[in-house]
């Protein structure tokens, strides 16, 4: 792999690795050690919940026997298991196909659309991309300027347009012109909560009717540089009710990195892709493996 996650996580690892590996050395009795543990966890973030199921299910395990090196072997057992059973592989295989990115503004939907958009483009599939945030001079022209760096169409609609109607519109060009994937990027006005569900559900049933199979993976983008919130702000798209998974944005740096491990456990949805930087190259597929690895070995 050309980046190193563990590179790109070393302030949450720090933060988690680097505490537990203090208190196992510091002669405490094993309750102190798992009182300092669940402290530890929530400070990364991890959440009181998902903190509280991790640590109970140690603290039985850890019964069994006396050793306290045990107990890291016992969380990365725990965190891997909040990670088992779900499909982190992506859906997007053969054409044609459609993307959709959903989420609040500001979390990476445009940035990391341009980035799956230029992964495929790198396997040598054609890609339309089209910008269904319609209420947004600037966010459609964000996806133009990202268009021409790449070289990938950007197709968009009216300054207020319906943005179902502009997806409509792309979806005959889709078909015209045989493209192999369409990417769309949507808005991600909060406020308007309801509105947005609405025109999320109105989006989503265009591409159904109109493309068999489609949407194969509709993807919510979360920052994770903002911990727990953005655990908030993921349960009010799970009103929205075909979300496939998510894409996880700036986990370069941060160090409220265990936030992963809450929202894989709340949302039971799968993290598909993360981002760790700004540029098109700067996507990872997640693993479930390499992350508990590169936090704690
Ligand atoms: P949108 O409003 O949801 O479309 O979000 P944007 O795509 O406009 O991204 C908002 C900001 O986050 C921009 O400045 C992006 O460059 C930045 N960004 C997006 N993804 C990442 C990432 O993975 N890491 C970092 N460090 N910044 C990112
Ligand atoms: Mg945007």
């Amino acid at each position: 792999m050309l980046i190193d996650l563990k590179t790109k996580l070393s302030r949450t690892r720090d933060n988690l690795k680097g505490k537990l590996d203090e208190l196992l050395k510091s002669g405490k009795t094993k309750d102190d050690v798992l009182d300092g543990l669940a402290e530890t966890l929530i400070l990364a973030d991890v959440g009181v919940q998902t903190t509280e199921k991790i640590v109970d299910s140690i603290r039985k395990e850890s019964k069994k026997t006396d050793s306290l090196q045990n107990i890291q072997n016992l969380l990365k057992k725990e965190i891997t298991g909040i990670f088992a059973d779900l499909p982190y592989t992506s859906h997007l295989k053969q054409s044609p196909g459609v993307f959709i990115m959903v989420g609040v503004n500001g979390g990476g939907k445009t940035t990391s659309l341009a980035k799956l958009a230029h992964r495929y483009q790198l396997e040598g599939k054609n890609i339309l991309m089209v910008a269904a945030d319609t209420f947004r001079a600037a966010a459609q022209e964000q996806l133009s300027i990202w268009g021409k760096r790449l070289n990938i169409p950007v197709l968009k609609g009216q300054y207020g347009a319906d943005p179902a109607s502009v997806v409509y519109d792309a979806i005959q060009s889709f078909k015209a012109k045989e493209y192999d994937y369409l990417m769309v990027d949507t808005a991600g006005r909060i406020h308007t909560n309801v509105n947005l569900m609405n025109e999320l559900e109105k989006i989503r049933r265009v591409i159904s009717r109109e493309i068999e199979g489609a949407p194969q993976e509709i993807l919510l983008v979360l920052d994770a540089s903002i911990g727990q919130n953005a655990l908030i702000q993921a349960r009010q798209f799970l009103k929205f009710s075909g979300l496939t998974g998510i894409f996880l944005t700036k986990l370069d740096g941060t160090a409220k990195g265990g936030s992963v491990i809450s929202i894989v456990d709340e949302l039971k949805l799968p993290i598909k892709f993360v981002g760790v930087g700004e540029r098109e190259k700067d996507i990872l597929d997640f693993s479930p493996q390499e992350f508990v690895d590169a936090l704690l070995s």
